[in-house]
């Protein structure tokens, strides 16, 4: 894992006071930092990298770019940026992504309340002063009234569960901590491990640069061609034109798959109450439109096994007339889980980079990589030597950064023995016992199942109101009820069973992370109801909430 680089700036070791510490400066703490000095209050983002960005700026794998287009992508809070910034093509890669979120940071001058190089290594509650005590590892102290976790939901890498990596003699890389200069790979034998969303972009361009590219597959993925490229300036105009409309259809939807350039209808009917020619007719209609758009066809594809596999046949099918060894293509049809209840994914050439002569698939559902050697690693007792290895092996997803920090509430308890068996949230926002403490985009919330800038803007405001709240009603502190608490659990719970979800072995779950509680880590139910949901509580006087 990247630590923190070394700092040369000067540590106060004195306890800094301040009204709220912000933890990451992603897509969701630069809002939030907007938000709190908007209010008055003084405010710093704590953030381990040397630049803003979140999981954009660390992620700058070849092939990286966002799988919702960018004019659902971005942020919405100021009528002003979405007129001034135009992105360049439907799906913004990598760079110009973080171009933006340095754009917004410079714009709204953020950059002089964030520290940067400075990992958060504790944040204790002071229950006497009712105060956060947030320490870093250069030995900063801050007290803070608010402690907001932007850490993101995708931003702790999952450790390497393999053995032997210390022998291994060649170069490594994550695709979620990339080089910042870049990697060539022209000339080298080049071993890919891991086929989600990192893997299937980057391994297209891998391949192209590679002398050879082995993957290694354990789980195939169903992907859907992107079909990205350049927006013209008559899309751009009609987009900002319509920005107030686009946005309106994005927030009242249950996952904000709107369609960016033209409106894409979403939960048309059931798919077992259409003719198979016309769920191939809308299933093709969305195939070709690119992007993720076969998720919000039809209502019952994720609570009906039967209707799910109308859909992940059309994609074998696609998968098939792709590939042209047809063992190969059969290797990359997901056939043991139902389509999307792993992250369905985007790309450009992926199935296609199979047909190379340059790219070979093994496969180690049945027989996993035993160890690595110095030269490579071993499968079913065959050594592929490697000159490089990549790992896009993905993260401890939704928790894990939460638990990078010894956050300890009331009465010193951590909140990862709080959470042993699993996240417990209200809203996926606050946890009972760690008063002041709010999460974006947490566990219980739709978070990872929603646009993410949209989400945590949602959850910002939401976080920036109950603040407010309590100014205005002269409190110091909200917390949930433990009984509010439970309730919500059990409801996340409940909607989550109802679906195929629950069903597969997913990050959505932590089956992905040796030990990790099975759990449904999303909220399920959607975002438009969820946000009702918020703004009842908050019409009831912040109902389920504790506040003193
Ligand atoms: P991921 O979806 O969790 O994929 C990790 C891959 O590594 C899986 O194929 C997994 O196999 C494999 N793997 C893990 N440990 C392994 C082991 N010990 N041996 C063999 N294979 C192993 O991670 P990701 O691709 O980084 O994506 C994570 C999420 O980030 C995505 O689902 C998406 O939400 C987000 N993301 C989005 C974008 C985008 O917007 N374009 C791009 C990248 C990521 P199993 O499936 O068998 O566990």
């Amino acid at each position: 894992m990247p630590e923190a680089p070394d700092t040369q700036q000067q540590i106060d070791t004195a306890v800094q006071s301040l009204d709220a510490v912000i933890i990451g400066a992603g897509f969701a703490g630069l809002y939030m930092l907007y938000r709190l000095r908007g209010m008055g209050l003084s405010a710093r983002i704590y953030e381990t990298g040397t630049g803003v960005g979140g999981t954009w700026y660390w992620n700058r794998y070849p092939g990286a770019a966002c799988d919702v287009e960018s004019v659902l992508y971005s942020y919405s809070f100021s009528k002003e940026l979405e007129q001034e910034w135009s992105w360049s093509e439907r799906y913004a890669r990598q760079p110009e992504i973080l171009r933006y979120a340095n754009h917004v940071t410079d714009r709204f001058d953020l950059r002089k309340d964030i520290r940067f190089k400075t990992r958060v290594v504790s944040a204790v509650f002071d229950e006497t002063e009712a105060r956060w005590l947030v320490t870093t590892n250069h030995g900063e102290r801050i007290s803070a009234r608010y402690c907001i976790m932007a850490t993101g939901c995708l931003s702790a890498p999952k450790q390497i569960d393999i053995p032997g990596l210390e022998q291994y003699r060649g170069e490594t890389y994550f695709t979620a901590y990339w080089p910042h200069d870049g990697v060539d790979f022209t000339g080298k034998r080049v071993g890919v491990i891991g086929t989600g969303s990192s893997g299937i972009q980057s391994i297209p361009i891998i391949a192209e640069q590679a002398k050879h590219l082995t993957v290694f597959q354990r789980t195939p993925n169903y992907s859907i061609p992107a079909r990205n490229g350049p927006m013209t300036d008559e899309q751009q105009n009609k987009v900002k034109a319509n920005y107030a409309e686009l946005r309106h259809r994005q927030y009242n939807d249950w996952i904000g798959l709107v369609g960016g350039i033209e409106p894409v209808p979403t939960k048309i009917g059931n798919a077992l109450d259409a003719t198979p020619e016309e769920r191939q007719a809308e299933y093709e209609y969305r195939w070709n439109l690119g992007g993720l758009y076969l998720y919000t066809s039809y209502q019952d594809l994720f609570s009906n096994p039967e209707a799910n596999e109308t859909v992940a046949e059309f994609v074998r099918d696609k998968i098939r007339e792709k590939v042209r060894d047809p063992a190969v293509a059969e290797l990359l049809c997901p056939k043991d889980y139902p389509f999307g209840t792993k992250r369905l994914c985007a790309d450009t050439n992926y199935y296609e980079t199979y047909n190379r002569d340059s790219v070979t698939l093994v496969d180690i559902k049945t027989t996993p990589i035993e160890k690595f050697t110095t030269k490579g690693l071993t499968v079913a007792g065959k050594e592929y030597e490697l000159d490089t290895i990549v790992f896009a092996t993905g993260f401890d997803a939704m928790t894990g950064a939460l638990f990078n920090i010894d956050i300890r509430g009331r009465g010193g308890v951590s909140l990862k023995d709080k959470w042993a068996a699993g996240p417990y949230t209200y809203l996926g926002l606050m946890t009972a016992g760690f008063p002041n403490m709010f999460i974006t985009t947490g566990p219980g919330s739709p978070s990872v199942l929603y646009n993410m800038i949209i989400g945590n803007e949602m959850h910002v405001n939401w976080i920036a109101d109950a603040i407010d709240y309590l100014a205005a009603t002269n409190r110091r502190t909200i917390e949930p009820t433990v009984e509010a608490e439970k309730q919500w659990v059990d409801h996340v719970n409940a909607v989550g069973e109802d679906t195929l979800f629950v069903k597969t072995n997913s990050w959505y779950v932590g089956a992905n992370i040796p030990g990790k509680p099975r759990v449904i880590l999303p909220y399920l139910g959607g975002f438009e109801p969820y946000c009702k949901r918020c703004d009842e509580v908050v019409a009831k006087d912040y109902e389920g909430f504790v506040k003193a």
